[in-house]
C-alpha cells in the first residue's frame, strides 16, 4: 500500500467531475483526480456505426442486474471525460420553473434547495466554456439570461428548415437547439468541426467536440499541481474513527491496492457508480452506507422517459447534423392536457447499420435502407418523478441492482400524440400532406437491456437538500453526515426536468467549485480569471 496526502481529490472526469477539476486547477492547490477508465483510443472506429452503434465496443465492459435479477448491459462509457466523450452535446439550461414545486400528471416534482437566479451565472461560464451555439429568444420557455450565447446557433440542413418552417406555420415555435460543438460555419476552412454524421453517441475523433476532457482535463493537467491517474477504480471511501471525516481512498490500480487521502474528497462518478461507491463504503459508523443516515443514497433514481420515433417520408432527408431543431411548446402543457409533457428534439441522423441494432417497425413498401434514409428522427424527452423505489443497491455478489419503474407514462404519451398531430400538419411542396409516411418508434431496449437513455440521463441519486432525513447533500453538495465529503455529478438533482441534464450538472460544478474555493481559504479569484490564465499557460507552451 501507498499512501499519499492532496489537498482535493477529485473522483471521476465527466461532466460533473472534469468541470471541477478545471476550476480548481489554477488555485495552486494540490489536486489529484482518480479515474477509472483510459483515455479513449483515437482511431477509425471511433466513427464506425458497427462498431459503436451495433459491436458496443466502447461501451463498459460490467453488468448489473435489474430487480429481477436479471443481467443488465448498461449502455455507459469508463473513459476520461466520462458520458461527455459520446454525448450529443445538446447543452440546455433547466426552465427557471423547473426550480419550483411543479404538479405532473403522475406526481409532484419537488422544488431544489436553490433557485434559477442562483445558478445562471454559473450557466453562462458553462455556456462560455463548452462554447455552447445557440440563439436566445427563440425557445418559449427559455430562462432569463444576462448574456447571449458565445456561438451562434447552428443553422439547420435544408430538410430540418423545411420542418421548422412547416411548424411554425401550423402555431408551434420551433428552435434552435444549443449544442456544444467547435463549429464555425463562417470560416468553414478553419473550423475545427467538420459537421459530420456521427457525432451524438459517438467520440469526436478530431477534438472538436465539447466533452469534459478536451475543454477541462487536457487543461486542468496542465496546471502542475493537478495529478490524473486513470485506470484507478476507487472500490471504497474510509472514514476517520469519528465517522466525520473521509480518511482515506481506496483505489484499484496496476492490479494492486494504494490508498490516497485529502482534506476535500469529492465523487463525481455518474448517478448510479457514486451511490454504488457510498453504499460499499458502509462501516460501524456509516452502517447503511457512507452519508447515509436518512437511508436515502441510491434512491429516487431518475434517467427520464425518452423514445425516438422516426417520422418517414416521401421526401429524403439527406440531413448530415440533424441535432439542431428543438420545440418545447409542450413542456408545460397545452389547452387540453395541463400538466407537464417534456421535450422534443432530434438525435444524430440515423443509419441503416444503426437501425438494425435496434430495429424499429417497418414503414409499408420501405426497406431499413430506404427508412434511414428517409427518415426524420425525434427524440422525446418527459420528466420521471422520483420515487423512492426506483433505487441501486448492491447485490450480494457486490453487483450494482438498478430497480427501476417507470412513472409519469401520460406525459410523454400525450408528447408523442403532439408530434403525431404536429407531423400530420407538415405540408411538402411536392406531395402536399401525404409527404408523412407516419411516425414510428425505435426499439430503445437493444439486446433486451435497459433502455438505452435509462442511465445515460441518469440523475437522483444523492439528492442534495436542506432537511438532512430526507436528503444527503446540503445546498454546497457537501454531505450533511460527514464534513469533507462532496458529490459533484449527476446524481444531485432532486427532479429531473425534462430537458438533458450535462450543462446543469457542468454549471453546478463551477458554483461547487466556488465555494471549495473560499473553503480552502484560496483568494476568490474570478472565472474569468482562471481562463486567462489558462490562455496564457496555452501561449507560454
Ligand atoms: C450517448 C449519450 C448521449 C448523451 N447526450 C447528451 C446530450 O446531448 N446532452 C446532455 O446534456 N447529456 C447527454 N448525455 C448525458 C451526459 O453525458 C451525462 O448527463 C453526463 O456526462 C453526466 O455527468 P456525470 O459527471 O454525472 O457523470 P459521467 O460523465 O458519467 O462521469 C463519471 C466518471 O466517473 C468515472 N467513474 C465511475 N466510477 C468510478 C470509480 N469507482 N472510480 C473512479 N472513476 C469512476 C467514469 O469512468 C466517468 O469518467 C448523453 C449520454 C450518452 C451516453
Ligand atoms: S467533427 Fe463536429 S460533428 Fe463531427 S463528431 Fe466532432 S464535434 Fe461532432
Amino acid at each position: 500500500m501507498t499512501e499519499n496526502r492532496y489537498d482535493v481529490i477529485i473522483i471521476g472526469t465527466g461532466a460533473g467531475g472534469g468541470t471541477l477539476a478545471y476550476r480548481l486547477a489554477p488555485s495552486g492547490k494540490r489536486i489529484l483526480i482518480l479515474e477509472r477508465g483510459d483515455y479513449v483510443p483515437r482511431e477509425k472506429a471511433n466513427w464506425d456505426p458497427q462498431v459503436v452503434n451495433v459491436e458496443a465496443h466502447y461501451n463498459a465492459k460490467e453488468s448489473w442486474l435489474d430487480k429481477d435479477g436479471k443481467d443488465l448491459h448498461p449502455h455507459t462509457n469508463y473513459y476520461v471525460g466520462g458520458n461527455t466523450k459520446f454525448y450529443g452535446a445538446a447543452l440546455f439550461r433547466l426552465r427557471k420553473e423547473d426550480f419550483g414545486e411543479l404538479r405532473h400528471r403522475g406526481g409532484i416534482s419537488p422544488a431544489w434547495p436553490i433557485s434559477y437566479d442562483d445558478l445562471e451565472s454559473y450557466y453562462t461560464q458553462a455556456e462560455n466554456l463548452y462554447q455552447v451555439h445557440g440563439n436566445r429568444g427563440e425557445d418559449p420557455t427559455e430562462p432569463p439570461s444576462h448574456s447571449p450565447y458565445p456561438w451562434p446557433a447552428v443553422s439547420h440542413e435544408p430538410r430540418i428548415q423545411q420542418l421548422s418552417d412547416d411548424f411554425a406555420r401550423s402555431g408551434l415555435r420551433p428552435f434552435h437547439v444549443p449544442v456544444g460543438v467547435m463549429l464555425d460555419e463562417k470560416n468553414p476552412r478553419k473550423s475545427r468541426c467538420i459537421r459530420c454524421n456521427t457525432c451524438d453517441g459517438f467520440a469526436c475523433l478530431v477534438g472538436a467536440k465539447s466533452d469534459a476532457q478536451v475543454v477541462c482535463i487536457d487543461e486542468a493537467v496542465k496546471h502542475s499541481n493537478v495529478t490524473l491517474l486513470t485506470n484507478s477504480l476507487v472500490n471504497r471511501l474510509e472514514t476517520d474513527s469519528s465517522g466525520r471525516e473521509v480518511k482515506s481512498v481506496v483505489v484499484e490500480r496496476n492490479g494492486s491496492m494504494e490508498t490516497y487521502s485529502a482534506d476535500v474528497v469529492v465523487v463525481s462518478c455518474g448517478a448510479i457508480n457514486s451511490a454504488a461507491l457510498l453504499l460499499r463504503s458502509a462501516n460501524d459508523k456509516h452502517p447503511r452506507g457512507l452519508a447515509n443516515s436518512s437511508d436515502i443514497v441510491g434512491r429516487h433514481y431518475m434517467g427520464h422517459t425518452n423514445s425516438v420515433m422516426m417520422a418517414i417520408s416521401k421526401c429524403p432527408n439527406p440531413t448530415i447534423f440533424q441535432k439542431t431543431l428543438g420545440v418545447n411548446d409542450f413542456y408545460f402543457g397545452s389547452k387540453d392536457f395541463e400538466y407537464p409533457m417534456g421535450h422534443i428534439s432530434f438525435v444524430g441522423k440515423l443509419d441503416a447499420i444503426t437501425l438494425k441494432a435496434g430495429a424499429p417497425a417497418i414503414a409499408p413498401n420501405f426497406t431499413l435502407e430506404l427508412m434511414a434514409k428517409h427518415s426524420l428522427d425525434f427524440w422525446l424527452t418527459s420528466e420521471d418523478l422520483p420515487d423512492l423505489n426506483n433505487r441501486v443497491t448492491i447485490g450480494r455478489d457486490g453487483k450494482i441492482v438498478l430497480t427501476y419503474t417507470p412513472n409519469n407514462l401520460e406525459a410523454h404519451e400525450r408528447l408523442q400524440g403532439k408530434l403525431k398531430l404536429a407531423m400530420k400538419q407538415t405540408n411538402c411542396a411536392i406531395h402536399g400532406h401525404d409527404c408523412h409516411q407516419g411516425l414510428f418508434g425505435r426499439n430503445l431496449y437493444v439486446g433486451q437491456r435497459i433502455p438505452l437513455a435509462g442511465v445515460a440521463h441518469q440523475n437522483g441519486t444523492i439528492r442534495f437538500g436542506n432537511d438532512p432525513k430526507t436528503s444527503v447533500l446540503d445546498a454546497n453538495c457537501k454531505a450533511h453526515d460527514l464534513d469533507n465529503l462532496y458529490v459533484v455529478d449527476g446524481s444531485f438533482f432532486p427532479s429531473s426536468a425534462a430537458v438533458n441534464p450535462a450543462l446543469t450538472i457542468m454549471a453546478n460544478a463551477l458554483r461547487v467549485g466556488d465555494h471549495l474555493i473560499k473553503r480552502l481559504g484560496l483568494p476568490e479569484t474570478s472565472y474569468e480569471q482562471n481562463r486567462q490564465q489558462d490562455r496564457e499557460l496555452a501561449v507560454s507552451r
